[in-house]
Parts: C-alpha cells; structure tokens; sequence
C-alpha cells in the first residue's frame, strides 16, 4: 500500500511517499516545491515527478493522499476529508490564518485531480482529544467555549511520535503500544507502574510543548490556535486577550492590522527585528545585537515556563525531549533551556548536548535522574500510519 503525505505551506508543496508493503515502513520518495503559486501545477509537478523517479507507474498506484490538516470546527482526529470536512476547516481559517487556507485550498485541489483516491486528514489536534478538561478548558463564559474558544493544542503528530518513540528508547514497550493503539482505544491500553513522564519540546518555526504521561498527552502550550504559546518565527505565542483591544484603540490599529502584525511580524521576528529564523537571530546576537539576545532570552524564558508547568502536573520527570529545527539542532538553545535545573534532578552533559544535531541522543550526564534525549520527529510517518490504518478498517466516511 502505497499512501502519499502532502505537506502544504501557502507557497510550498512538500511530499513523502511511503510503501507499506510486506509489513515494511519505506519512504520510496520525499521531495518538494517551493515558491508555488498554484498548488494544481505543484500537485501535477509532485506526481510527474514521482512517474519520472520510478515511485508510482500510475496515479492509481496512490492509496491515499494524506494530510497533516490544522483544525476544523467540531472535527478532530483522522478522518476522510470530503467537502464537509473541508468546508469545516475552512470556518477555522482565521483562528489559523498561516496553516489553514493552504489545507483547504491545496486539498480541494487534490480531490479535483485525484477523484477516485481517498484524502485523508490526521488534525493536529487529534492526540490532545484525551487531556484533562480543566488544562483545556479557558475561564471564558460558556458561550464562548461553546463556540469553539478553548485549548486546542498543535503539533499532535510531532508529540505524538515523541511520545511513541521516546517510551521505545527508554524500555517502556508497554508505554510505546499505548501510544501506538492512542486513536484506537483514547489511551486504555494496560501500561505497567511507574507512569513514564515525558515533556516533549518541538522548537522550530512553531514551537510548542506537551507533558505526557504514559503516551497520553495532558496539554499543550499551544491554545485556540497557532499563535499561542511559545513566541513563533514571526507569530506571537501567548498574550493578555486585553491587548488587541488596547493596541487597536491606543495605537490605531484596526483588525486586520492587528490579526497582521500579531501572525506576521511578531515573535522571533517582532523582538528582534532581525529575522524569524534563529539561525539569524542568533548571529545578530553575537555581534551584540541587544534586541536579538532579548528575543532569544524571551524564548528560552516561555520554554522554561511550560517545562516548569508539566513538571508539575506531571509530579516530576523521566524524560525531557528536543525535537524539530531548533530542538534538534541548536545546542546553545537546549543547553540554555536545562540551566541551572540540577535540583530538580536534570543534568545535561555539556559535551554530548554540544556534539549532537539531528540525531536520536541523550544528552544528560550518566548520573542525572532525568534523561534529557534529542529525538528528530517524524510527523509525516505519524500521518502515515494512521491514514493506513484507516484505509484498513474499510475507508470509512466522515459519518461512520
Ligand atoms: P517548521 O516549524 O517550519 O517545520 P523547522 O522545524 O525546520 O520549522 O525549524 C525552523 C527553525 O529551526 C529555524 O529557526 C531554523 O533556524 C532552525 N533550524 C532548522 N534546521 C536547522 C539546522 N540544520 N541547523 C540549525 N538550525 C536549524
């Protein structure tokens, strides 16, 4: 079986293939577009590509098309996204005005160029479907939270794999099957005591993190939508509700000027007024730019907070994981982020934190209670291998 993952940014196609065949997980292609313009001539271009380098012989050859769709109103989980489902994340494009439109549009696309193959959607949102209410839920009247205005959580794939991954690393095969059966069974599988406590950091150009406590998320740092949280590339993370209202009538703004600058130059960016990539920013900081110490010292500040939050919630720690561009791949952020936390039983190894970049790795000393490990994600497998698995349960639509 041979399902494709489209990955799609508002000026960017990307793609795995991935075979499952003879029980095997193999990515036969990955490959990407960038500055699209139109995503029916990338969508042409990805498959005349994957004919050309031998992956497919037909368009027929694709069991399904997969996608790792934001959110939609009332829907989560892994679902076929026909024109309902569609219609449903396009009510949600403006809580996600970077992600969603680029979902809707590129999978309205797929389903005119590709009518007989299944599209399917694993939310973002899925793998926070069984966190606790009360870390969900905002002190807003209920009406609010009636219409949706609560604690999503995003980066489900990306936790999820974390959470899989990281219970297989550190022997916890009872946890790992928990995570695996998670969208089978909300996280009844039987696990053995102790409770395996994870807290997951995906820093990259959304940032987020998650407690986890035996392969179940408890939350997540980001809220309604993907500007919440950690400070982004060039979104804003979290900020008072009361701001908006204050900036728009103190400064002019109307909302669109708002929704602008808080999903586009703020952030990374918004402090430093250097760059969204850290990579810049990081330079600039170097050379004694104070603005861009001070984004990278916000940064680091927010991460601390929600690690300290789960480390609460969850009574203490195993593990604390680094993934995506920056967790995997930024030494000097991580070894900032785990200063001075030996009293709480986390130790990183300065000479294992510094030679490590985007490799499976634990970078805690031998003697430190709490293991500190980099893991690269693999969100597109994560979708994979739920869009298989829906495909094995007999393709079931929407209202099944
Ligand atoms: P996205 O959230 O868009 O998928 P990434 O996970 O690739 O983004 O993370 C992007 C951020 O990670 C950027 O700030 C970039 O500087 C940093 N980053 C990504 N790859 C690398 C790398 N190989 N070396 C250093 N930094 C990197």
């Amino acid at each position: 079986m041979k399902i494709l993952i489209a990955n799609l940014g508002s000026t960017s196609l990307k793609w795995r293939l991935f075979d499952f065949a003879g029980g095997r997980e193999t990515v036969l292609h990955k490959g990407g577009l960038e500055r699209v313009t139109d995503h029916g001539a990338a969508i042409e271009e990805c498959l005349a590509t994957l004919k050309e380098q031998g992956a497919i012989a037909a368009d027929a050859d694709i069991s399904a098309v997969g996608f790792k769709t934001v959110l939609a109103k009332g829907l989560s989980g892994c679902v076929r996204l026909d024109e309902v489902a569609v219609a449903s994340m396009e009510a949600m494009n403006a809580v996600a005005p970077a992600h969603n439109p680029a979902y809707v549009s590129g999978v309205r696309q797929f389903a005119r160029r590709m009518p007989g193959t299944p599209l399917v959607g694993l939310f973002e949102t899925a793998f926070y479907q069984w966190a606790p209410e009360a870390a969900m839920r905002y002190a807003v009247p209920q009406k609010w939270h009636e219409a949706g205005i609560r604690r999503w959580g995003f980066h489900g794939a990306s936790h999820k794999y974390i959470a899989e991954r990281s219970a297989e690393l550190l022997g916890r095969e009872d946890v790992a099957e928990r995570a695996r059966q998670l969208y089978v069974d909300g996280g009844s599988s039987p696990v053995r005591e102790p409770a395996l406590r994870v807290i997951s950091c995906h820093l990259g150009g959304s940032s987020s993190i998650t407690g986890i406590r035996d392969g179940v998320a408890i939350g997540n740092s980001l809220g309604l939508s993907p500007q919440s949280g950690l400070p982004h590339n060039n979104r804003v993370g979290d900020l008072d509700a009361m701001a908006v209202p204050f900036a728009m009538r103190s400064l002019g703004l109307s909302l669109e000027d708002c929704e602008r600058q808080l999903c586009k130059e703020s952030g990374l960016f918004g402090v430093s007024g250097v760059s969204n990539d850290i990579r810049d920013v990081q330079a600039a900081a170097g050379q004694g730019n104070a603005a861009a110490q001070l984004a990278l010292d916000v940064f680091v500040h927010e991460a601390r907070r929600w690690i300290g939050a789960y480390l609460v919630e969850l009574n203490g720690l195993d593990a604390l994981v680094f993934t995506a561009g920056i967790g995997e791949n930024r030494a000097e952020l991580r070894e900032a982020i785990c200063r001075d936390l030996e009293h709480l039983g986390l130790r990183l190894d300065p000479d294992r934190n510094a030679g490590t970049r985007a490799v499976e790795a634990v970078i805690s000393s031998d003697d430190s209670p709490v293991k500190v490990m980099v893991i690269p994600t693999n969100e597109e497998l994560v979708v994979a291998r739920e869009v298989k698995r829906l495909l094995d349960r007999g393709q079931p639509t929407l209202n099944d």
